[in-house]
């Protein structure tokens, strides 16, 4: 019997809002069905970042190369930096008949959406925006001035969430990450009754 194609599964949201810790928590539980494509971006790797895992970190010139080679399923220019999804990765996984997970942000979200209709949206909301910026804040990860941006950011990125298939409020993360596995299964039982 042929094997299905995977499910795109894309976790979007503005920054801040816990997308990395909802994603390291799903991923860090032993029976995960979806497999994490790990990121390109030209952002400097944090303390504890390591290349490879955490992203792909590439320099400004090699991330231009990727675009021009049409090597990026989507990417987007965030906050001074480039960030995009490996499309080779994505398309064998799929292929072979797994489950890819993105964890991006809403700009590079539209592009998926506008190349693979049928991928699941998922929007990563958090419970106010007084919450969201206490946490851009509390995280201690940038400085002020990128805080104030990825704030701005925030703004814009809120007023999407009705392009998503489901919103799931990240109000604590592992009745969010319950969420997430309940929609996926969700998505997969509507589908394979089709
Ligand atoms: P950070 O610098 O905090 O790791 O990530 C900044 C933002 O970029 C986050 O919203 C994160 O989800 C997003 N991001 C990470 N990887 C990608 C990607 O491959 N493509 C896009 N468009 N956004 C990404």
């Amino acid at each position: 019997m042929r094997k299905e194609r995977g499910l795109l599964i894309v976790l979007s949201g503005p920054s801040g809002v816990g997308k990395g810790t909802v994603r390291k928590e799903l991923f860090s539980q032993p029976d995960t069905n979806y497999e994490y494509s790990i990121s390109m971006t030209t952002r400097k790797p944090r303390e504890g970042e390591v290349d490879g895992v955490d992203y792909f970190f590439k320099s400004h010139e090699d991330f231009e190369q990727l675009i021009g080679e049409g090597r990026l399923l989507e990417y987007a220019s965030y906050v001074g930096n480039y960030y995009g999804t490996p499309l080779d990765y994505v398309n064998e996984t799929l292929d072979a008949g797994r489950d890819v997970f993105l964890e991006i942000e809403v700009q590079g979200a539209s592009q998926v959406r506008a190349k693979v209709p049928d991928g699941l949206f998922i929007f990563l909301a958090p419970p106010s925006l007084t919450e969201l910026q206490q946490r851009l804040v509390g995280r201690g990860t940038e400085t002020e001035d990128v805080i104030a941006s990825r704030i701005l950011a925030a703004r814009q990125e809120l007023e999407m969430m009705n392009l998503y298939d489901y919103v799931v409020e990240n109000d604590e993360v592992q009745l969010a990450c319950d969420r997430v596995n309940a929609i996926v299964t969700a998505e997969h039982c509507r589908r394979e009754r089709v």
